[in-house]
């Protein structure tokens, strides 16, 4: 490996490590809608400020035992986790895309996913912002780039989203997952947003029933109460049990979000898309 290439790969971990760990920032504070807030970053604990040295991405998690340094509470280990699955994703794209417009593309697309997949996780909503950054990326590649045609984007476009649109017509899926359905299929061509739509429904269904299962294990039936029922319910009410107390603010219909889903199945698109699409083909015998 040239001392260049092995510079650029450091130069990936690197940016990834910081860029995710601005994305936690962004997770943090786009639902509470204090995005330009001046405030440092702070312990959601004990309100303690964190100091410049303590908030090196990856490194300061381990280095403070994943504790904070005034108060000990826990901090959780989603923050580094975002730090590093940002930093992997970008060394994957220059591993698989090399010093390309198109390594620049999934960087920013990664971020974006990464940032849906977890305000989704908190708040069973998909942000617009992130949305939009993906329907740049497909208008910015909107050219015989990437080697997606116009015509595979635009059918792409609709080819998923249109029937998810009619699902969630009925409430059987949100109108988030639908918009990253359509600025994927913008993004990636027709070919690879089904293998999206497959793969995440594959994996949101399987995860859905494991989580459903271990719910009723605990006795946790919540899920079962359709909107119309929750809404008649009197605030503080009880389940029919007695036992389970309803979630506070929201109802949450769905068993799990579907965001993160849709994200981990664009991954797989991104870096196995093109072996999976060629291997459906040859199936077709196209
Ligand atoms: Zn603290």
């Amino acid at each position: 490996m040239a001392a260049l290439d092995i510079t650029l790969y450091v130069l990936s971990a690197l940016a990834g490590l910081c860029i995710g760990s601005f994305l936690n920032v962004c997770i943090y504070r786009l639902p509470r809608g204090k995005f330009f807030s001046k405030a440092r970053s702070f312990c959601p604990k004990c309100g303690e400020a964190i100091k410049a040295y303590d908030n090196i991405p990856l490194l300061s998690y381990v280095i403070l035992r994943g504790k904070c340094r005034s108060c000990g509470e826990r901090i959780s280990p989603r923050y580094p986790l975002v730090e590093a699955m940002t930093c992997a994703l970008f060394v994957g794209n220059y591993a698989m895309f090399g010093m390309h417009g198109l390594t620049l593309v999934w960087d920013v697309a990664a971020c974006a996913l990464i940032t849906a997949s977890f305000i989704d996780l908190d708040t069973m909503e998909i942000p617009d912002s992130a949305v939009l950054v993906l329907l740049a990326l497909g208008l910015v590649t909107f050219a015989p780039f990437g080697g997606v045609s116009y015509v595979d984007k635009l059918i792409g476009c609709a080819c998923v989203s249109v029937p998810m649109f009619l699902l969630a017509m009925f409430g059987g899926m949100g109108l988030g997952d639908v918009k990253l359905y359509f600025v994927l299929g913008l993004l990636l061509g027709w070919q690879k947003v089904l293998i999206v739509f497959v793969v995440s429904v594959v994996l949101g269904a399987a995860v859905s029933v494991i989580v459903t299962a271990v719910k009723k294990r605990r006795g946790e039936e919540e899920f079962d109460l359709s909107e119309e029922e929750y809404r008649r319910l009197p605030r503080g009410a009880v389940c029919a049990e007695g036992e389970t107390p309803l979630p506070p603010k929201k109802m949450r219909f769905h068993v799990v979000p579907f965001g993160p889903f849709i994200a981990l199945a664009t991954v797989v698109a991104i870096f196995g898309g093109d072996a999976l699409v060629a291997f459906y083909a040859g199936l077709l015998g196209i």
